[in-house]
């Protein structure tokens, strides 16, 4: 079995579509799972049915209605008039999304979130699929959820490996091409979970593992995992093989090309991740497997943008030692604060994290009763690999350095531009 994962920007008008499509068909052997994001900012979008949903039910419908539209304008370019079987799916799909919104009860965000989010990948998978048997390459559609199992900790659930492992058993390893959802799951109650946005990478990557896969190939708009990213960056540099080390490590930088999550269970069993181009996919890409550092080794650049910068230190002048570091930390924690970079002298303490939940004002509020602090809001966050003297004064040309921090292999930067 083989495992290939297509994102949104893969399928994000009917062109596209019917270039993955080919890709598929290209590859010619049936031993292959198929994990498909929603369709281009789909995912956006059913962000703002949700939204509307709790805030302003006047605007729910219209919506909705948009991403109604976005799909069938799809359809109507794929099927040529042969609409009837992908137009009655389709349609079973939102009338089961409108019943959810006709009848739900609860008011909490997160399990309203996951019960709606995945309509997006149901209906591109569902478009996928019908059309992948309309050109001849024959596949079986599958609910995710049948496979993927977690705990209810909506919005980011937790993978329940035993029970996922069991389902994934039952798929038997017969000849086809499996169609199936990324980002995914249900709970023990059958409720709809998701595994937190871009998780789709790490859908194929369960996959992989469970099934003892032979590789992982990741479709992107991209030639592959490059130095830095090249909507940032000039000059970029193709990295043709990554130990998966290294790649967990820029991923953990946050190097958003591979979802963090997804070279965990690739790593267990050894198996390879490819990263190709679906544009050019004759070219090698990337390929991450066994091994150390990076081929060509050569500086690799990661931003982080809008995070936010804490200066911490005490109003007594006691030291910031292991008492108050785990106040600290524990209140990051509470108040889900992705921290990215730590520095600290006897008595203050700088930290750089990510307010992905906007709470930054009530760790704040927590904090002001035992030390004083500076806040830097919407500073950016270079992360360095490999870096050489020159890359770092290439980088820190024209920029309002905040903080700096080098180790052996990384130097980290947070300027403010
Ligand atoms: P997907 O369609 O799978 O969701 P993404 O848009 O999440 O794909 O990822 C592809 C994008 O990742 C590229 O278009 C590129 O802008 C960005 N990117 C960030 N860092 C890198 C990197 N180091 N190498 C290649 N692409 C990168
Ligand atoms: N569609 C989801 C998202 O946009 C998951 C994914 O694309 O990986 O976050
Ligand atoms: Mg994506």
């Amino acid at each position: 079995m083989k495992v290939f994962k297509f994102g949104g920007a893969s399928v994000k008008d009917a062109s596209s579509v019917k270039n993955i499509a080919s890709v598929i068909k290209n590859h010619g052997s049936p031993n292959l799972v198929v994990v498909l994001s929603a369709m281009g900012k789909t995912t956006n979008a059913m962000e703002e049915v949700i939204r509307n949903y709790f805030d302003d039910k006047s605007l729910l419908q219209n919506s909705l209605s948009k991403v109604v539209d976005f799909h069938s304008n799809i359809v109507s370019e794929l099927f040529s008039g042969n609409y009837e079987e992908v137009n009655d799916k389709l349609s079973d799909l939102l009338n089961k999304l409108q019943n959810f919104i006709d009848s739900n009860k609860s008011s909490n965000y997160s399990f309203v979130y996951d019960q709606v989010i995945g309509y997006g990948e149901l209906l591109s998978t569902t478009i996928v699929s019908c059309y992948l048997n309309f050109i001849g390459v024959n596949n079986s559609w599958l609910d995710v959820r049948d496979f993927i199992k977690t705990d209810d900790y909506y919005r980011t659930a937790n993978v329940n490996w035993d029970l996922t492992q069991k389902s994934i058993n039952n798929l038997g390893v017969t000849e086809s091409v499996f169609v199936t959802q990324g980002f995914l799951g249900s709970d023990s109650k059958g409720f709809t979970t998701s595994l937190g946005r871009e998780g789709s990478d790490y859908t194929a990557a369960i996959f992989a593992n469970c099934l003892d896969a032979e590789s992982v190939t990741i479709w992107k708009d991209v030639d592959g995992v490059l130095n830095a990213d090249p909507r940032y960056f000039q000059n970029t540099e193709l990295l043709t093989d990554i130990s998966y080390n290294e790649a967990i490590e820029l991923a953990f930088y946050g190097a958003s090309v591979i979802h963090p999550k997804t070279l965990q269970p690739l790593q267990r069993k050894n198996i390879p991740l490819f990263v190709k181009s679906f544009i050019n996919p004759h070219k090698e890409g990337t390929k991450v497997g066994e091994g150390t550092g990076v081929k060509p080794y050569v500086p690799c650049f990661i931003v982080k943008k809008r995070q936010v910068l804490l200066e911490l230190s005490t109003k007594d002048f006691s030291y910031i030692v292991e008492k108050n570091i785990s106040f600290i930390f524990q209140l990051l924690h509470t108040y889900k604060m992705k921290v990215d970079v730590i520095q600290n002298t006897a008595i203050s303490l700088s930290v750089c994290f990510d307010d992905k939940y906007g709470n930054l004002e009530l760790l704040l509020n927590e904090l002001k009763t035992k030390f004083r602090y500076i806040v830097f809001e919407n500073v950016n966050l270079y992360t360095i690999r490999h870096y050489t003297k020159q890359s770092i004064l290439d980088l820190e040309e024209g920029k309002k350095i905040l903080l700096k921090q080098l180790t052996k292999e990384t130097t980290q930067i947070v300027v403010k531009e």
